[in-house]
């Protein structure tokens, strides 16, 4: 596949939605995608997929309560078990 930014090997990319705004953004990742980082650990809250989406932003946005307001819209590459 060889996904490649710059000089960091990039092993997998997670396509996130901003449901506020419709606006979507593949975020790059150096490490295979894992199901259990996005759904369950730090990547399933908002407050991390806010600093994916907006890197730029000063901002500390809050945990999220229930549904997330930054959904995975799909990913591609290596995938970790
Ligand atoms: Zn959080």
């Amino acid at each position: 596949m060889g996904m490649k930014t710059g000089s960091k090997k990039v092993r997998s990319r997670v396509l996130l939605r901003d449901t506020f705004t419709g606006v979507e953004r593949w975020h790059e990742n150096e490490y295979p995608y894992s199901e259990y980082l996005w759904e369950h650990g730090n990547n399933s809250c908002d407050c991390n997929r806010f600093m994916y989406f907006y890197p730029d932003s000063e901002e500390e946005f809050p945990c999220n309560v229930g549904e997330s307001r930054f959904v995975i819209v799909r990913w591609e590459g290596e995938k970790t078990e």
